[in-house]
């Protein structure tokens, strides 16, 4: 589908007076070689369903609605952007719909029909909430296409023993595969935001082994809360840290930041044996809390 008949995105915001506000994180896309390109690589297949946060003027909505997607369904706030959408949802033809809501009291999964992915350009205010919500149940979902202010992407991609690597890095990369699409630079933005942007690509990862997810955020709170100790004296707050982290079979002078993925599952696991939680590592292989 092409959209070669609607006006472009500066006369949409001047004739709707949409202001960008500081409050709803608002840094807008209007190049759409650009956002024709992030849709591009979400990897959006004939009839999947996507969910967008924050369609704003509609760069990224045109996009999408130029792609594959069966259904597009498009989350926002600001009662203004809503009216600014009017052309475009009836260019779409039925396959676009508007809601307004907050995406953080949203239950995606239950507002749009699978196969489905989420591709947006997020309000960095709330984005890391949003996506700890959507690791929760990964596996609903057949990708995340995000954009992120730089310095939070290079948490979800750090390796163990750089300095980004912490809570955020553990439970992204158990859930799911992350991949670095594309960086932009502020002027990509309008108005242009502070900081670099860049967007990820997350897939469920399906060698992910079963844990009890809250468990697993306990451990890696406590092992972050104080990254420089060794892990025997981060641990304390958990209770009986020499034993957890013999069964674990892990050194107590290592720091958090030594330890991998599956090294971090084995703490969780053994601190839901400590607590007498086992069981719901083997009866929840999803991620729900
Ligand atoms: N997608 C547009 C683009 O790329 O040009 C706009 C992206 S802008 C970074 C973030 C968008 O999220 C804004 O339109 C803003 O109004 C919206 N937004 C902010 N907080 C929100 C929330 N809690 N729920 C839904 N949308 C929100």
């Amino acid at each position: 589908m092409t959209l070669d008949g609607l006006p472009p995105l500066r006369e949409v915001i001047r004739s709707a007076g949409l202001r960008a506000s500081k409050a709803f994180g608002q840094n807008f896309l209007l190049d759409l070689n650009l956002t024709r390109r992030i849709v591009a690589r979400a990897g959006i297949e004939p009839g999947m369903s996507v969910a967008e946060i924050g369609p704003g003027p509609g760069g990224l909505t045109r996009a999408l609605v130029e792609s594959p997607a069966a259904r597009i369904v498009a989350v926002e706030k600001d009662r203004r952007c809503i009216a600014a959408l009017e052309s475009l949802i009836e260019a779409a033809d039925g396959r676009l719909s508007v809601i307004e809501a907050d995406a953080l009291a949203t239950d995606f999964v239950s507002l749009v029909p699978a196969p489905r992915a989420i591709v947006a350009n997020l309000p960095y205010n709330i984005a890391t909430p949003l996506l700890i919500g959507w690791l929760r149940s990964i596996d609903d979902f057949d990708s995340l296409t995000l954009m992120f202010q730089a310095e939070v992407a290079d948490r979800l991609l750090a390796p163990p023993g750089s300095g980004a690597y912490g809570r955020l890095s553990v439970i992204t990369q158990w859930a799911a595969t992350v991949r670095r699409v594309m960086e932009l630079p502020p002027g990509a933005f309008t108005p242009p935001p502070k900081v670099r942007s860049t967007v990820v690509r997350l897939t469920p990862r399906a060698d992910r082994q079963a844990v009890h997810l809250p468990t697993l955020e306990a451990v890696t709170a406590a092992a972050f809360g104080q990254r420089r100790k060794m892990l025997r004296a981060s641990l304390k707050s958990l209770g009986a840290a020499d034993q957890l982290l013999r069964a674990a079979e892990i050194e107590p002078t290592l720091r958090a930041e030594q330890l991998d993925i599956d090294a971090f599952v084995r703490l969780a696991h053994a601190l839901s044996d400590l607590r007498g939680n086992g069981q719901d590592q083997a009866a929840a292989p999803q991620i729900r809390p």
